[in-house]
């Protein structure tokens, strides 16, 4: 634990409140929603209710060298927020003020804490929405959820996190705050900032503050689900529908293992005995339009020799929702440990992946779901196994490395929104290369020089490309 100094030196900046220490607490902050990657204590837990404090508190982390690992709600996928070093969890759900809704430049300005879910309802009002939907929607802040770049399920229509922030305030590691961006739609001036503070994973900055741009909300929707006998036919499907110029708000799909083990979860009424499920969704301002969309990805679907259902009320449509969200809750029911990859490959390689994701769950004898934003090529392989068990994980991890070379190899990506951390460390270099390693530690070097900032996060530390887990 750190000494009684720095402990009373913290109160005094936050509160005696705002401080957390004790075993139960430090247990508590030691993990999040990653499976399978170290889990460390912090010495203290620290939540500021300004950014006064925020600045403070890095300014007297600096001077002391204490780690600092920023936290929203812990719901990250990548061990972004474990304590390595263990130090301070700076958590910043105390800082959850919508501080405006700009009806008006349709924009919203707000604190870290801001649950995504809570500033939709705020807008709400305004027939407004702001569209990246994390599953984990109701709970994700959006200071965890800009510095994750999350997406969604909407991602495919409406992109993702990247895509609607404007601007922010960052506290950077010398205790300073600087302002990027704002609410003009167009902004040139200096370098990028806010882009790179996007995605960067608590290792650059504290993020204080964020504008984030606003869409209409879609007035009408259509949304229904497709069965198909082979995988091959499911994946062609997504293809054809963007190649038809369709772009469905979600486009979403369930293997086989992921339809039984949701049907025996939530018995929503899925067809067990189906290869794939497609869960597509068109929406929009105009009936028309949205009724002439349907249409074309009705015809698509049967020319693939799929089976449809469509929702034809907002309990019906609700029902089709309800088995997407029951996937990853019905998968992790199975086993004490699930392993949520999200290994992306571009769209037309969708059946590729899925095929080839197959084949890995057979020759490693794991018992692998996927599910996944199809449209947006981004999947969820989730492999379930038992910690305990040490010769099955080791096949997983042999699995998990055999998925990212698989994805690298059709073109795709180590992540398409879980981000980094601690799990993907390693693979980094294998997308990115040498040189791309070199860049990220000269910018670490440049805003973090030693590396107080979430440290072992991201950019690897000693060896460039063997980091051990
Ligand atoms: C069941 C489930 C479903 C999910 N579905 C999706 C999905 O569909 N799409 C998706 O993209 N993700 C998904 N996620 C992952 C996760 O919910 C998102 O990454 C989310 O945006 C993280 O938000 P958080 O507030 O929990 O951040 P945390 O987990 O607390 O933190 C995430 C990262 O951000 C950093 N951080 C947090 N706050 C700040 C700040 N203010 N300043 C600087 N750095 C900060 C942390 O250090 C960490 O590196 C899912 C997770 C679960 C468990």
């Amino acid at each position: 634990m750190l000494d009684e100094i720095i402990i009373n030196q913290l109160q005094a900046i936050v509160g005696k409140d705002n401080v957390l220490i004790g075993s139960v607490n430090l247990t508590t902050y030691s993990y999040d929603a990653t499976a399978d990657v170290p889990h460390a204590m912090p010495e203290v837990i620290v939540m500021p209710t300004s950014t006064a404090q925020v600045r403070k508190v890095v300014q007297l982390a600096a001077w002391k060298s204490i780690a600092i690992y920023p936290r929203g709600a812990g719901t990250n996928l990548s061990g972004g927020t474990i304590p390595l070093d263990h130090g301070i969890v700076l958590s910043l759900q105390k800082m959850d003020q919508i501080l405006e809704i700009d009806a008006e430049n349709l924009t919203a300005t707000v604190q870290p804490g801001v649950v995504i879910q809570d500033l939709n309802n705020a807008i709400a009002p305004f027939g407004l929405m702001y569209p990246p939907d994390p599953g984990t929607v109701t709970t994700a802040t959006m200071g965890g959820s800009v510095a994750e770049n999350s997406g969604g399920l909407r991602g495919l229509k409406y992109g993702v996190t990247k895509h609607y922030v404007m601007g922010m305030e960052v506290v950077l590691a010398n205790g300073n705050s600087v302002r990027f961006g704002g609410k003009t739609v167009k902004n040139v001036t200096a370098y990028d900032f806010s882009s790179l503070f996007v995605g960067s994973e608590g290792t650059l900055g504290i993020i204080v503050e964020i504008t984030c741009k606003l869409l209409p909300e879609p007035k009408f929707h259509k949304a229904m689900l497709a069965a198909f006998n082979i995988m091959e036919d499911a994946g062609k499907t997504v293809s054809d529908i963007i190649k038809a110029q369709v772009i469905p708000a979600t486009l979403e799909i369930m293997d086989n293992m992921t339809i039984r083990t949701v049907e025996d979860f939530a018995h929503v009424g899925l067809p067990t005995d189906a290869a794939a499920l497609l869960l597509i969704e068109v929406d929009g301002m105009a009936e028309l339009v949205v009724a002439q969309e349907a249409d074309a990805v009705i015809r698509i679907v049967e020319e693939n020799h799929g089976s449809l259902h469509i929702a034809n009320s907002d309990e019906e449509r609700d029902n089709l929702w309800s088995a997407r969200r029951a996937a990853l809750p019905a998968l992790a029911s199975l086993n004490n440990t699930v392993v949520l990859e999200d290994a992306t490959v571009p769209r037309s390689r969708v059946t590729d992946m899925l095929l080839a994701l197959a084949e890995i769950g057979r020759k490693y004898r794991l018992v692998l779901g996927t599910f996944g934003h199809a449209g947006d090529g981004n999947l969820h392989p989730t492999i379930l196994a038992d910690k305990y068990n040490a010769d099955e994980m080791s096949r997983v991890h042999q699995a998990v490395e055999e998925i990212f070379a698989t994805a690298l190899k059709l073109g795709g990506t180590l992540s398409g929104e879980h981000g980094i951390g601690i799990a993907k460390m390693r693979f980094l270099g294998n997308e990115i290369g040498d040189s791309g390693l070199e860049l990220m530690q000269a910018i670490k070097n440049a805003l973090d020089p030693t590396h107080m900032l979430n440290p072992g996060k991201l950019i690897p530390r000693e060896e460039k490309t063997h980091v051990s887990r």
